[in-house]
């Protein structure tokens, strides 16, 4: 069994749908299909939500009669059959009824929230069933829900998942499913997080054991650079799970953050594919990779640096215990972390507890706090008896003000936190190393 999935650009309009359908028509092995919402529908419906929260509803109508209109027209030119451009209406005012209802309901809540921004996947999903259908194309529509759960922490429920979804799926050639949502551990409705369809489809494979998981997307597979930055990037042939992880969780935006992780643990083997070139040989992520020093570089904004400073002379014993306990609580990930004889620095992705975070760790010293930071996270073999990986990075570097280094924490990344002002800056220079 393989996983494919499809993000929203692949499934954005009627042609990319079709050609989804073609590729997974190429041969007839055994596939389950997970499908992102059609590309800016999660947007608008975040943007629905956030008025509706505000009590803004008659906004709210007007933007859900517009997104509307857009699947009208997708519906227009999806099928060519009058009969399947009915059953494609069917879909779409029967779902469309449903987020209407979201404007009816006196407190909307975040709850509510959570179930509007599913629409989006349980949309492309249906219409593209009946797309199959009408094409004669054998496939089962199964929902997320019936399946996909995640734990009190937000974990997804791995071997549940695959004893509930096994059954299902075996002797059928084709299962289509949503990415993204799924039902948390009250069995409500709720989701993966922003981008959470390629995780959906890594925690399928791992599930269910799969050969491979394909990620089908805009671009031939994981890039040496950020795409949207610097301009001659060019695809990588092969990284290893660390390698693709670190990547992915650093800011390369192809993959989920983490998304690979489920693949990983499980040894299923993951491939980044073009929709739009589907004949390029895209990234597999796997065990093995080659040996070239520096791979890939990613960045990731919004980061904030904070530096502790203790008040006693030199680091006592315990200190450094002290602070991780404060992230520790409030329950807030370190991402880097670096340190002098006495003052550590450490940066934090997740803000939300920070004023609380800051109080805490004054009684520890005198805490200086930097917003707007950009982890520059370098990927690749850096085993440190090869010399000059690091030369030849702060080389590409050396008028850039770099706040913090991180190097030796493993094998194959390097970080580096600037401030983010100089991002752009910074990854072009960095593409001299390529
Ligand atoms: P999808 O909708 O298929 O999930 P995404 O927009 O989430 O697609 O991811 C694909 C985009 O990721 C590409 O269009 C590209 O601009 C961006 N991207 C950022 N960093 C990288 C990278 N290192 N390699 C490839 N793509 C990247
Ligand atoms: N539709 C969701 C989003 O836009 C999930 C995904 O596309 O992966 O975030
Ligand atoms: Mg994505």
């Amino acid at each position: 069994m393989i996983v494919y999935k499809f993000g929203g650009t692949s499934v954005g309009n009627a042609q990319r749908m079709q050609k989804v359908a073609e590729l997974i028509t190429l041969d007839n092995k055994s596939k389950v299909v997970v499908l992102s919402a059609v590309s800016g529908t999660t947007n608008t419906l975040v943007e629905i939500g956030e008025l509706l929260l505000k009590g803004s509803n008659d906004t709210a109508l007007k933007l859900i009669e517009s997104l509307k209109n857009d699947y009208l027209k997708l519906v227009e030119e999806l099928y060519s059959s009058s009969a399947s451009k009915d059953e494609g209406l069917a879909v779409v005012n029967k779902y469309f009824g449903q987020i209407e209802n979201f404007a009816n309901i006196p407190d909307f809540n975040l709850g509510n929230n959570k179930t509007l921004v599913a629409y989006g996947e349980i949309l492309s999903t249906n219409l593209f069933a009946a797309y199959l259908k009408s094409k004669n194309i054998v496939s089962q529509l199964l929902s997320a829900f019936d399946f996909m759960t995640i734990d009190e922490d937000g974990e997804p429920e791995i071997e549940k998942i695959g004893s509930k979804l096994k059954p299902l799926i075996q002797d059928k050639p084709l299962t289509i499913t949503q990415g993204y949502i799924c039902k948390n551990h009250l069995g409500q409705t709720d989701n993966l997080k922003r981008g959470g369809s390629d995780y959906t489809a890594s925690i399928i494979g791992a599930a269910i054991g799969a050969k491979e998981v394909q990620i089908w997307t805009d671009i031939d597979g994981m890039h040496n650079n950020d795409p949207r930055v610097v301009d001659k990037t060019s695809p990588i042939e092969a990284l290893t799970f660390d390698e693709a992880a670190e990547l992915a969780y650093f800011g390369a935006k192809i993959l989920h953050p983490t998304s690979i992780l489920p693949a990983q643990k499980y040894k299923i083997p993951v491939r980044l594919k073009s929709t739009m070139d589907h004949e390029a040989k895209g990234t597999l992520i796997g065990l093995d990779s080659n040996q070239s020093d520096i791979k890939a570089i990613a960045a990731k904004d919004n980061i904030t640096a904070i530096k502790v400073k203790s008040t006693r002379m030199l680091l006592a014993y315990g200190f450094l215990q002290n602070i991780f306990e404060v992230f520790n609580k409030y329950k807030t990930p370190i991402d880097m972390i670096t340190t002098s004889e006495v003052a550590v620095s450490l940066t934090i992705d997740d803000n939300r507890n920070l004023p609380q975070i800051t109080e805490v760790l004054k009684s520890f010293g005198v805490v200086e706090i930097d917003e707007n930071q950009t982890i520059i996270c370098i990927v690749g073999n850096m085993v440190s008896e090869r010399s000059g990986v690091l030369k030849k990075i702060f080389d590409c570097i050396s008028e850039i003000p770099v706040r913090m280094v991180s190097y030796g924490g493993s094998r194959h990344n390097i970080s580096l936190l600037i401030d983010s002002a100089y991002k752009t800056e910074t990854l072009k220079k960095l593409n001299l190393l390529f």
